[in-house]
């Protein structure tokens, strides 16, 4: 598992992006499903490095980003919410995936409310 190493990034990520004084209170990222990462499993050691780095009252909002995926065979195009291999149109083998790995940082909202998009 590499969670613990994507929390501590995410983590100083947050900090370069905080003007002094700020604070984070939520940090939104997106996460996609080919990336293997488990959320319940960030969002642990998150809550174990927060104390010290952000502060107890920052939230980590983690959304799975939906996988596109293109049919080798009859070129649909298609979204699923979870990893899948075969066409759902033509049952064939055979998705190229557009996406998936992804893992951004997407939002801080800082203490006062105010949004700081990155
Ligand atoms: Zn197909």
């Amino acid at each position: 598992m590499h969670e613990a190493s994507i929390v501590e990034s995410l983590v100083e990520l947050v900090q370069q992006n905080l003007e002094p004084g700020q604070r984070a209170r939520r940090i939104e990222v997106r996460v996609g499903l080919l990336t293997g990462v488990s959320p319940d499993a960030m969002q642990f050691y998150f809550e174990m490095m927060r104390e010290d780095t952000l502060g107890a009252q920052a939230e980590l909002d983690i959304r799975l980003e939906p996988l596109r995926a293109e049919c080798r065979n009859c070129q649909a195009v298609h979204e699923f919410s979870e990893i899948a291999w075969l066409c759902p149109v033509c049952g064939a083998r055979g998705l190229d995936f557009q996406n998936g790995d992804e893992l951004h940082l997407c939002n801080i909202e800082v203490e006062d409310g105010q949004d700081r998009n990155s």
